[in-house]
């Protein structure tokens, strides 16, 4: 109840903005956030990686409704690719994306146009691109758009929810046209439970139902790749146990976890050999993911709290 209360707090525009405004509020968020702009959030992947980490970053926004901010987002994002590559062209940073910043809300065509101009810019720059998976309405759309992306770069991928009930048979959609490259995640909003599992055991057991479907042999047969992207360490095991058996390249999958959130549970992955990327956001429109993140673990609140007023 309460993280249903507190994801729909996160969709507070009014609440959001004042907060992302005031220094009290940037302070709250600096844990989860890379910084305010690219050159932060390149700086940071530097220090992942110095650490042993690769990265993936993400602009904030979402629920983009002026074709303005979806082509401000979209130039963003171009200049990000171009940052990533500037420094040094070792760095192994993804780019992240969620449809709606790029315009879904205003039209399929919009985030169509912007998404294409974005995979281009990355595959020129053999950079992959994540595409992020949102609320369950937009679902079809976002796989639309990455079997799109998928047809003009291998180098991409598209997140997948365990919670949601139709994952298994959109896995195995993805399987079929050899395009599984699937960052895999439990799910964070808020829905429904004709669509979507509520309890924490039957979320974890989808979840590494959809790894087994992930490694199955067709899949591997094919062009796949599996981010196992949650901060659990029963699915970590449970991972790390069926990629062996089932001797699946060390390139073809990985370990993702949230900047910020666990950070001695990474040390202990990469301590152990794992490959570990980091998903790194950056951005002024910081409110609605910070909030989700209260809401996988409220404790959280009082952590961000403390770090503001030094207790
Ligand atoms: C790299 C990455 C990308 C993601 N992309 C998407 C996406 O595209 N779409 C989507 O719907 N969701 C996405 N998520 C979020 C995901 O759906 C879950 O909401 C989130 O990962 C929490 O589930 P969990 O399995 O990690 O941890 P849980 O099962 O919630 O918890 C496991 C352990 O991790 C700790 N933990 C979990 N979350 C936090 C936190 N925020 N702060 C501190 N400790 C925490 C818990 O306290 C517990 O000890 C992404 C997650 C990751 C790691």
């Amino acid at each position: 109840m309460l993280r249903a209360a507190l994801i729909r707090l996160s969709q507070e525009d009014r609440i959001g903005r004042a907060l992302e405004r005031s220094a009290a509020g940037r302070a709250l968020a600096a844990r989860f956030v890379a910084g305010p702009g690219h050159a932060e959030a390149v700086a940071t992947a530097q220090r992942l990686s110095d650490i042993g980490c690769s990265a993936a970053l993400a602009l904030l926004g979402e629920e983009v409704v002026e074709p303005a901010a979806a082509e401000a987002a979209t130039e963003e994002y171009l200049a990000l690719i171009h940052a990533i590559n500037a420094p040094d062209d070792q760095l192994d940073a993804r780019i992240a994306v969620k449809p709606s910043l790029l315009g879904l809300p205003i039209s399929f065509e919009t985030a169509r146009e912007h998404l294409t101009a974005i995979i281009e810019a990355a595959a020129i720059a053999e950079l992959w691109v994540e595409i992020d998976m949102e609320g369950s309405p937009v679902v079809d759309d976002t796989l639309a758009l990455y079997r799109g992306a998928a047809q003009r770069s291998e180098r991409t991928a598209v997140a997948l929810q365990a919670y949601l009930r139709r994952t298994p048979e959109d896995i195995a959609g993805l399987v079929e046209e050899e395009i599984a490259r699937v960052r895999l995640v439990k799910g964070a909003y808020s829905e429904p439970r004709d669509l979507a599992l509520q309890d924490a055991q039957r979320i974890r057991r989808a979840y590494r139902g959809a790894l087994e479907q992930l490694s199955s042999t067709p899949a591997l047969a094919s062009n796949s790749w599996v981010g196992v992207a949650t901060h659990d360490p029963r699915l970590h095991r449970a991972a790390r146990r069926l990629f062996r058996e089932r001797e699946v390249p060390p390139a073809a999958w990985e370990f993702q976890m949230l900047y910020g959130v666990r950070p001695q549970l990474r040390e202990e992955l990469v301590e152990g050999g794992e490959r570990v990327r980091i998903s790194a956001p950056y951005g002024e429109r910081w409110y609605p993911y910070f909030i989700r993140r209260i809401a996988e673990r409220p404790a959280n609140a009082l952590f961000a709290l403390r770090s503001v007023v030094g207790m």
